[in-house]
């Protein structure tokens, strides 16, 4: 008998009001995973996370059955770690480190962000090596939180948007242990990986197996797309209402390889959460007993 994690369904929710209402609003909808952030996403700066909001954020992530396998938080907006200017690099590396110091204060394992920019200043190389760069420095200022990379649309100057670009970034990494990826399913169809069908799923993801690796993912965000495969636009749209289908996330929930990370709906219409969740979980095979 192979012990099979559980597949971890959950949203992005609102922290209005404090971190500890995070879980609280995960629980409503139903999910057994979670993303929020810690702070505004649209800001630099933050109040530091208070004893009381630290301390009732980890009592009800434990009452509620929320392990940090299952939580996936998300950094600023306005983080570029791959900046070609000097300060404003200094100024995002700085407000990583700070994120990833607030992930620690909550006990949490991921802070999954985007990788960075170039602006058109700096070639894709240079910038990939930049974003390496400025996750090794922020390993050696904090302590055991894994570095989520998300894949993207490629829209405008953003880089990750195809699986060689997120394996040159990791290998740029000293420490391998602290470092990992973020499927979004929109993104990489939106950067022209097919999802359509399972025999474009199949495709898709051997193809982020052998040039990334399934060790290395830590995360999926869950979302169907506006925007048509290639079209290099980041557009989120509800499960089975976008350009891709459900195919791709039947695929997914019934394969193995996606059991024990967190699994995060982005998309548009938070009424329908409780839905996709369900839907999602009807999609999964149950862990057999035998
Ligand atoms: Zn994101
Ligand atoms: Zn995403």
């Amino acid at each position: 008998m192979t012990m099979l994690k559980p597949y971890y369904i959950g949203a992005h929710v609102s922290a209005s009001g404090g971190v500890e209402n995070a879980p609280l609003n995960a629980e409503k909808i139903g999910a057994n995973a979670f993303a929020f952030f810690t702070k505004n996403q649209r800001r630099w700066d933050a109040k530091p996370l208070t004893e009381k909001s630290i301390g009732l954020f980890k009592e009800r992530c434990t009452s509620r059955g929320f392990c940090r396998d299952q939580i996936l938080p998300h950094d600023s907006y306005l983080i570029n770690l791959g900046h070609p200017e000097t300060d404003a690099l200094e100024k995002s590396r700085l407000a990583f480190i700070d994120e990833i110091r607030r992930c620690q204060q909550l006990g949490l394992k991921y802070l999954n962000f985007h990788p960075g920019s170039h602006l058109r200043v700096l070639s894709e190389s240079e910038c990939l090596q930049r974003i390496a760069e400025s996750i090794n420095l922020a390993h050696t200022e904090t302590d055991d939180v894994i570095a989520v990379i998300e894949t993207t649309a490629g829209q405008g100057s953003n880089l990750g948007y195809n699986f060689s670009q997120i394996a040159q970034i990791i290998d740029g990494v000293t420490d391998k242990q602290r470092v990992g990826v973020c499927i979004d399913t929109c993104h990489i169809f939106a950067a022209g990986y097919p999802l359509i069908t399972p025999e474009d799923c199949e495709t898709t993801f051997n193809e982020f197996s052998e040039k990334v690796g399934f060790s290395y993912l830590c995360a999926m965000h869950l979302n169907d797309s506006k925007a048509a495969l290639g079209a290099r636009v980041d557009r989120h749209h509800s499960l089975g209402h976008g350009e891709m289908g459900l195919e791709v996330f039947k695929f997914i929930m019934q394969d193995d390889r996606f059991r024990g990370v967190p699994l995060v709906l982005e998309t548009i219409d938070e009424t329908v959460w409780p839905e996709e969740i369900q839907l999602l979980r009807g999609f999964s095979q149950p862990v057999s007993s035998s």
